[in-house]
């Protein structure tokens, strides 16, 4: 079939990444610099991935600065902040910054969404395919589209016959739609609608928020960056830097190097008073080591958060619903939502909550939703913050084709299979960052990019010196990867929540660990070593001696996540992040 009229071709290119967000630009700045030409392709208008996209009300980031920023001493060092927590239009001047900064731009093709890529074994190429009808034949795919490029809208029969306005968060009209006065009604109460209900709550004229889970919500303690911050947060800037590369999850935090009841109970709870009044990811990811593997453990730490935020509540009613007595599930086996002043939305006379468990939402009627207690809830706008097809969604819905033409969805239908989360057998010269079986949504993103870009970078070099032509992750690899990744999870209460973190958020897709939980430092090391190991686990092509070289890998990661002695590094699955 011949080419459409605007099919462009372009045999030269080193590298296409995908996505233009943290990763995307970070693989352009660095290979560029190495001399390799890259190009990004890009489906949104802007930089910043996610923060592209998701310009609901409310939005804004809950790691803290500058853990959430490019190391790039060239950017940073001329960059200010204005909030410990920065709001998602600063991020996206940040990353038009970081754009016109490092002169990104002009690699970058915006509106330009990937939908197909095949590899060619004739010219060890891949053939890219965008909606355009752009073709390019890169050596190396990357595919840098984030853990929530795929949005998640359940099957609600009728919501095509609304009347009102309605949109999924992260397909949010980038001009605000006004709420003022307006009946609202908001589904989900993850991170991102606990954000939503928090900003509009006190705007509307009737809020009815549809939780099925609650969020254990943390506070955030939002401050404003003043000159003596600034400058105190850039010198210690470089120390940040490499010491978020030796946490656990990837913050300038670690665990406690205790067991929970190891501890007076006066002890705990002036840790834990402790670590709240830091506010943001501190309590999660800065509290005993055990909380997150000990099931009692857990409970405890629920019963200080439960109390913690049931005095924030005036309704007793809403006290139960938002802060159960029990548990609904261990504390960070869902991912820990960080809120300013959401529980206090709550004591407002107009926001209701409707029990979705109990009313559970049976269909969308031209005027709102009908609940399975047969009442009708009438809404101006309608706003589904009912999250993403996680980690593996992004990259399932590139028709991607390997060698023997299996598409990734296909190979992934039953499960994921990754060597060192970034690569997967048949799919050769491809990589992927943020995505299933690394540290991604267990650590913070920007620390686990920079790790897992480096290397791939480093891989490409090294490919390029010695005339290689094709890398490709064996069978055995992945499937020792994958062992790894179920048995430490495994030891985890990570498998007790119903989350994205494992799948089971999205009908039909496979439950199964999708983040690797041993760590960033483990994490880092097992990369380095296989490196070291001339990419031992991976069939490299096209040796100028003509020998191919292969390798698998050994069961040694697991023997030492197993034995807590992974390279003297505490190998203990993390907090959940
Ligand atoms: P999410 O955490 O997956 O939450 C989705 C919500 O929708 C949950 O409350 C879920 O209930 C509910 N839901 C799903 N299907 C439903 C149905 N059929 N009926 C009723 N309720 C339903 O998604 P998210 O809030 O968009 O957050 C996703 C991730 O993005 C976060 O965990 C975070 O990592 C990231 N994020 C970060 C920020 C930030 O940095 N500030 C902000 C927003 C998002 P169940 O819990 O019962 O399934």
């Amino acid at each position: 079939m011949a080419p459409p009229s605007n099919t462009t071709t372009n045999d030269e290119l080193d590298a296409l990444v995908v996505g233009a967000g943290f990763s995307g630009l970070y693989h352009l700045y660095q290979l560029r610099k190495l001399g390799f030409s890259v190009k990004i392709f890009e489906s949104g208008s802007g930089m910043g991935g996610v923060w592209h996209w998701n310009c609901y009300p409310g939005a804004r980031v809950d790691s803290e600065v500058p853990l959430y920023e490019f190391s790039i001493e060239e950017l940073w060092k001329d960059w200010k902040w204005t909030e410990r927590f920065p709001d998602r239009n600063e991020l996206c001047s940040y990353f038009d910054y970081v754009g016109k900064k490092l002169d990104l731009t002009k690699d970058i093709s915006f509106n330009t969404r990937v939908t197909a890529a095949r590899f060619d074994s004739s010219t060890e190429r891949w053939t890219v395919t965008t909606e355009l009808g752009t073709i390019v034949r890169p050596r190396f795919l990357i595919l840098s589209v984030g853990f929530a490029a795929k949005i998640h809208i359940p099957d609600f029969p009728g919501l095509d016959r609304f009347q009102g306005i309605w949109h999924h968060t992260a397909n949010w009209p980038q001009q605000e739609v006004d709420v003022k006065g307006k009946r609202v009604g908001v589904i989900g109460t993850g991170s991102t609608g606990v954000q939503v209900v928090t900003d509009i709550g006190p705007k509307v004229k009737h809020l009815t928020v549809f939780q099925r889970s609650p969020a254990i919500a943390l506070p955030m303690n939002q401050t404003k960056v003043d000159e003596e911050r600034h400058q105190k947060m850039r010198e210690l800037s470089p120390l940040i830097y490499s010491r978020r590369k030796q946490t656990l999850s990837g913050h300038n935090i670690q665990p406690i190097p205790q067991d929970t009841f190891s501890v007076s109970r006066e002890e705990r709870y002036l840790t834990w008073e402790d670590l709240w009044s830091r506010g943001g990811l501190n309590f999660a990811v800065g509290n005993y080591r055990d909380v997150m593997v000990n099931q009692e453990a857990n409970d405890e730490l629920y019963a200080f958060w439960r109390d913690k935020t049931r005095a924030r509540l005036t309704n007793p009613t809403m006290q139960e619903k938002l802060a159960p007595t029990v548990s609904p599930y261990p504390f960070g086996a869902k991912r820990p939502v960080m809120e300013g002043s959401y529980y206090d939305v709550f004591n407002q006379p107009n926001v209701e909550l409707v029990d979705a468990t109990e009313a559970h939402i049976q269909e969308i009627t031209p005027k709102g939703i009908l609940t399975s207690d047969g009442i009708e809830h009438e809404f101006d706008i309608l706003v589904i913050a009912c999250g993403f097809d996680s980690v593996t969604g992004g990259i399932t819905q590139i028709d991607i084709r390997g060698l023997d033409g299996t598409s990734i969805k296909e190979k992934w239908a039953g499960g994921v299979y990754t060597n060192l989360g970034m690569t997967t057998a048949n799919f050769p010269n491809m990589f992927f960052l943020y995505g299933p079986q690394a540290p991604t949504a267990l650590s913070n993103g920007p620390t686990c990019i920079e790790i897992q870009a480096d290397w791939i970078n480093r891989c490409i070099q090294y490919m390029t010196d010695n005339k290689l032509t094709r890398i490709e992750a064996t069978r055995e690899a992945e499937q020792e990867w994958r062992d790894l990744n179920m048995s430490v999870a495994g030891g985890t209460l990570l498998g007790k929540a119903k989350s994205w973190y494992n799948g089971s958020n999205i009908p039909g897709k496979p439950v199964e660990p999708l983040n690797f939980a041993g760590g960033i430092p483990y994490y880092k090391s097992a990369l380095q070593e296989r490196e070291d190991q001339g990419y031992k686990g991976f069939i490299l092509l096209g040796s100028p001696d003509g020998k191919d070289f292969a390798g698998s890998c050994e069961t040694e990661y697991k023997t030492e996540i197993a034995n807590g002695h992974a390279k003297g590094v505490n190998a203990e699955p993390i907090v959940g992040y």
